[in-house]
């Protein structure tokens, strides 16, 4: 089955064309299916005929919200969507003043294995593709109703270990006859795959890159986050130095705060020392309980802002939202995953 909401419009172009359709098919196809058209009925526009083609060869797949919770705290709310093959995965809409952010997963599960994190638990079950990518957009634009301006690959999975997927997908989000989100409205967050970063500069997007840092020192990243192991602190920052000289792009440094693992003034001064001459700045993050993990969130956050602050780095604290709703993801696709549990939970409404 043909998966056109995995097609750019080129793609789809050529592919009404070997059909014998005009190529303004094309667009029509692509706006219907990002408008979240569900069947191919649906398509009034289409000939009859066509749309009988293709339902009989093309894919028309939609996510079902298996599990959804509103915070009561801050009105974010958090999906677990059900693919079509039955995997789930999780998306997170947050409303921020300067508008909506959608945190989107692109992978079921992720095997990179970092040790505070929920989503990686159970292994890489499988990449999502570039359509069920941003399904996961049009989905939640529709359900929740508020339009989405912004987004973060911050969901579960590693974006640069489903790499060409996820450049796809940039493609098709920013494109101007679909969703149409700008470049520099998207983050892209890695555990820092070094060759992957160096391929990501070359292709010179306008996004923010992320890097999630975590620990300044090889001995703590490496315990913290596997990945260390065949990389290295110092190789990391150095492609995130040729990262900012090939793009311009400020790197962001996503640093977990966990208590006796990350957050002593020594560390505050290596982190300091390591940033030195690296365009970028810190964003510090109150660390969530995974039930499963020993790890606890930090109570020194405030000191060790300071004390990065005194040596001239520019730090940020993630605010929490969605405290009540386990909003960080991986969680609730663990909780789907042991006990499959009533449907549409909305707490605190
Ligand atoms: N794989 C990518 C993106 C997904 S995770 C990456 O590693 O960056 C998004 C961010 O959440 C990362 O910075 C990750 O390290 C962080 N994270 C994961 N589990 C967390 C937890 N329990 N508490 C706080 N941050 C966490």
């Amino acid at each position: 089955m043909t998966d056109l909401k995995s097609m750019t419009p080129e793609e789809l172009a050529a592919f009404f064309q070997e059909l014998g359709q005009p190529a303004f098919r094309a667009g029509q196809v692509f706006r219907w299916l990002n408008r979240g058209a569900s069947s191919f009925d649906e398509m009034s526009n289409l000939p009859k005929q066509l749309r009988e083609k293709l339902k009989e060869t093309c894919l028309l797949a939609r996510p079902v919200a298996a599990r959804k919770q509103v915070s009561a705290l801050d009105g974010t709310i958090k999906y677990l969507w059900r693919l079509g093959d039955g995997s789930c995965i999780e998306t997170v809409l947050m409303k921020y003043q300067h508008g909506n952010t959608a945190c989107i997963s692109c992978q079921v599960g992720c095997r990179m294995g970092c040790a505070f994190c929920a989503s990686t638990l159970g292994g890489k079950v499988r990449d999502l593709t570039p359509g069920e990518m941003l399904d996961q957009v049009i989905f939640t634009q529709l359900d929740s109703g508020e339009a989405i301006s912004n987004l973060v690959l911050m969901g579960i999975g590693e974006p640069l270990d489903n790499f060409d997927t996820v450049l796809k997908f940039l493609h098709l989000v920013n494109h101007p006859e679909g969703l149409n989100i700008g470049m520099r409205h998207i983050s892209l967050s890695t555990c820092g795959l070094t060759e992957k970063i160096d391929k990501l500069a070359r292709c010179e997007l306008q996004l923010t890159l992320s890097v999630s840092l975590h620990a300044p020192d090889d001995e703590t990243r490496s315990r913290l986050m596997p990945v260390n192991r065949g990389i290295g602190v110092e190789k990391l920052m150095e492609t995130c130095r040729r990262y900012f000289q090939t793009t311009g792009r400020r790197i962001s440094y996503e640093y977990a705060m966990i208590d006796g693992v990350n957050d002593s003034d020594r560390q505050a001064d290596q982190l300091a020392a390591l940033l030195k001459g690296t365009p970028g700045h810190v964003n510090l993050i109150p660390l969530n309980n995974v039930a499963e993990s020993p790890l606890k969130p930090s109570r020194r956050t405030a000191a060790f802002r300071r004390r990065l602050e005194e040596h001239g780095v520019t730090v940020t604290v993630r605010r929490r939202l969605g405290g009540d709703i386990d909003a960080s993801c991986g969680q609730l696709r663990r909780k789907a995953m042991a006990d499959p549990g009533p449907p549409n939970e909305e707490r605190g409404r």
